[in-house]
């Protein structure tokens, strides 16, 4: 249905030589008016989910852009062991090492010396050691 169907009808009504016919233009405008409602109240609903994910993905692009400026803090470093740990970027007296396993869970998770072993660094996030 269309505007064109609708006022096809409205002349129908307008232009019934009866009642009979009245009544039967007026029936299937009734029937439309009724048909454009539920177009409506689909569209409505439809509306609503879309803002709903629209706003669930809105948060995701946010959360991204968050960790992604906090990433940037950093740099990919190779140890002189050899390992490829991150090291921020930022100039400061130290500059702190991070994990690269617990990068890619996008956690920043600074890794430590290894009490245990003077030429290792562990991660207290996800266990891990490295070469200093
Ligand atoms: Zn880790």
């Amino acid at each position: 249905m269309d505007v064109k169907d609708i006022i096809k009808i409205v002349n129908n009504v307008v232009n019934s030589p009866d009642a009979e016919a009245l009544k039967a233009s007026i029936l299937d405008l009734d029937k439309e008016i009724h048909n454009l409602k539920t177009q409506v109240y689909d569209l409505q609903t439809k509306n609503f989910y879309l803002e709903r994910e629209n706003e669930a993905l809105r948060k995701k692009v946010d959360i991204n852009i968050q960790w992604e400026n906090t990433k940037a803090l950093y740099e990919p470093f190779q140890t002189p062991g050899g390992a490829l740990i991150y090291r921020s970027i930022k100039d400061a007296p130290v500059r702190l090492l991070a994990c690269p396993n617990c990068m890619e869970e996008r956690k920043i998770i600074f890794i430590q010396p290894d009490p245990d072993f003077l030429d290792r660094y562990y991660c207290p996030g996800c266990q891990r050691w490295f070469m200093k």
